[in-house]
């Protein structure tokens, strides 16, 4: 199995809970080939991929871009966590109304020195106004809920698919927000 991991607007915890898979993670890595993730030094998404893990929402306009990418070149895309699946954190900001005033706020209003708006086109993405869920813009084939969601299901999830099965996403232990 070729397996992605991709980090949008998050925090990383969910990736973090990736690694709680702890010694599992060797037997894991005997069975996939990661071909795109935080954890390897990959800059391109690649073509082919079977499985992906999409940890976070829709930020900015390279998570707009990357996530069209993903996919086309994917053929299972795990919504991973539930600021991919509902924005959760990421998307506190959007009763604000824009990225403009939260930009404001945090860069130009609470600053003690030097006041300014990071702007560098090609290296720092420019912020979407309205924070998305990835299936908002994408279909989402398997959505695996938390705050981060827990070793113990992220693994339940990736053995099933190891299998060839469909992961049975029911139940208090697995469909649990927060
Ligand atoms: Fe972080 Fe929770 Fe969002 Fe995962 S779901 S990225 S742990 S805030």
């Amino acid at each position: 199995m070729k397996l992605a991991t991709v980090w949008l607007g998050g925090c990383s915890g969910c990736h973090m809970s990736f690694l709680d898979l702890d010694e599992w993670l060797i037997d894991l890595s005997a069975q996939v080939d990661v071909v795109y993730s935080p954890f390897v030094d990959v800059k391109e998404y690649p073509k082919g991929v079977d499985v992906v893990l999409i940890e976070g929402a829709i930020a900015n306009e390279q998570h707009l871009e990357l996530i069209h990418k993903i996919r086309e070149r994917t053929q299972t895309i795990i919504s991973f966590g539930d600021c991919a699946i509902t924005g959760n954190v990421t998307a506190l900001r959007n009763p604000l109304g824009s990225a403009e005033i939260v930009l404001q706020r945090s860069y130009i209003e609470t600053a003690d020195i030097n006041p300014q708006i990071p702007h560098a086109p090609g290296i720092i993405p420019p912020l979407v106004d309205k924070v998305l869920p990835v299936h908002q813009v994408v279909a989402v084939d398997i959505y695996l809920p938390g705050c981060p969601p827990s070793a113990p299901n992220i693994r339940a999830v990736l053995e099933s698919l190891l299998k060839g099965e469909k992961p049975l996403i029911a139940g208090r232990e697995i469909i649990k927000f927060g």
